[in-house]
């Protein structure tokens, strides 16, 4: 049974980066730029007034006081100026090219107008508020590297650059299967017995959080040809992921069905809890990740095991889910031979995370997850973790705001 680490080193040495699409640039935000993108000019374009002003050359201005004539006015997108002659000023706006014979602006707060005329009242250097041509990006030059993230800011540096398609790694669409006689779509009325198909949009809903498209396949009911339509239906898209049936009961027929489809089983039983029985299998090239049917196992293992793999597959460089350390508030239990991860609250205290923990622990427990602020891992061969040890935290959430009011249960698995 491979350990937490060794499980998810495997899936990520199976999948690799899909292919390329050109995007329109709005639709580029989130994605990751499958290539160089090059410079194809000067930013800025041409020299540009950093200040509302005069523009003026520095070799006029030698003497403070200085009076120069003012000869035309410039504002931004203005771009019709005679050359400045010697003993002239234009008056200039922000963003305004510099006209031919300035190499200087003087700020409007260190002039007076009299008449036709600017006072300027200070030293003048050459080029001080202009912002020069190609000073921000040169043409030619690398504006982003292949790998890296559309934020806004990438944005606006790649509209900045005329780029109104941008080359992007191609979003992944990932299947989402629910399996189970058990379970009804949200909408229908609950019977005995029935459980709402809770997984499937908890899911849809943490793939598009991870950038990806869910498409959702409905429910697998517990027979074989119900999951091999559903499952081959699924493998049209980039991944799949299924839910539940891949424990050890009568009915668990996920992998029999996987494995009767020509899928290559890399593990099942992972040494975490929770989601000890996850199996992952490839089919021709594709990931299948079959997750444990309780809300919480499906989860987790998504959060840390799938997602790794779909921001893989979507061509981020940085896919695992940001570990910070922090301190148990409280004595944890624990069962030796495998990583737990317990969900926790945590509160920012004297620069430190401190983690409680968020309630109890089963696997079927949803309100613990919906207070959840981080998962924390215990150590594989411990069982018992005192308050004040030193954990590793997989962040779910911004933590920064929470009151010690917002903390809620104290108790531990
Ligand atoms: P199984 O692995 O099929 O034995 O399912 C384990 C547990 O997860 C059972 O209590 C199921 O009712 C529950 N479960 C399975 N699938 C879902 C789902 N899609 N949404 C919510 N709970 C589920
Ligand atoms: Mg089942």
């Amino acid at each position: 049974m491979p350990s937490f680490e060794e499980a998810r080193g495997i899936i990520l040495a199976h999948v690799a980066p899909l292919g390329e699409e050109n995007v329109p640039l709005p639709d580029a935000l989130g994605r990751v730029v499958s290539r160089d993108i090059i410079a194809p000019w000067d930013l800025p374009q041409y020299d540009n007034s950093a200040m509302d002003g005069y523009a003026v050359h520095a070799a006029d201005c030698t003497s403070v006081p200085t009076r120069l004539l003012i000869t035309g006015f410039l504002p931004a997108g203005g771009a019709d100026c005679p050359a400045v002659t010697v003993g002239c000023a234009v008056r200039i706006m922000t963003g305004a090219p510099i006209p031919a014979g300035c190499n200087a602006v003087v700020p409007i707060e260190e002039t007076e107008q009299e008449g036709d005329q600017v006072v300027i009242k200070q030293r003048v250097l050459p080029k001080q508020h202009v912002r020069v041509k190609g000073s921000d990006v040169a043409s030619g030059t690398q504006v982003l590297p292949a790998g890296s993230q559309v934020r806004p800011a990438e944005i606006g540096m790649l509209a900045a650059m005329g780029q109104a398609l941008v080359p992007v790694f191609r979003k992944a669409r990932v299947a989402i299967l629910s399996t189970g006689d058990e379970l009804i779509e949200l909408g229908e009325s609950p019977k005995a017995g029935s459980v709402i198909n809770s997984n499937a949009l908890s899911l849809a809903a943490a793939v598009r959080e991870a950038g990806a498209e869910p498409v959702l396949l409905g429910i697998a009911r517990d027979n074989l040809e119900s999951h091999r339509e559903k499952m081959r239906e699924g493998l049209c898209c980039d991944a799949l992921i299924t839910s539940a049936g891949v424990s050890a009961g009568d009915r668990d027929l996920v992998r029999e069905v996987a494995a009767s489809l020509g899928a290559e089983e890399l593990f099942w039983k992972i040494g975490m809890k929770p989601g000890g029985p996850t199996a992952f299998s490839v089919w021709q090239g594709k990931p299948i990740f079959s997750l444990p049917g309780n809300p919480v196992s499906t989860m987790v293992t998504f959060e840390l095991l799938v997602k790794p793999a779909l921001l893989k597959m979507m061509g981020h460089h940085r896919v695992l889910p940001p570990f910070v350390k922090g301190i148990l508030a409280e004595d944890a239990h624990k069962k030796p031979g495998k990583l737990h991860f317990i969900r926790v609250t945590v509160k920012k205290r004297h620069g430190r995370h401190v983690a409680y923990c968020a309630g109890e622990q089963h696997t079927a427990i949803l309100s613990t997850m919906t207070r959840c602020d981080a998962l924390a891992a215990l150590p594989c061969d411990a069982t018992f973790i005192p308050a004040g040890s030193e954990v590793d935290l997989a962040l779910m959430r911004e933590v920064d705001l929470l009151s010690e009011a917002e903390v809620g249960i104290r108790c531990c698995a």
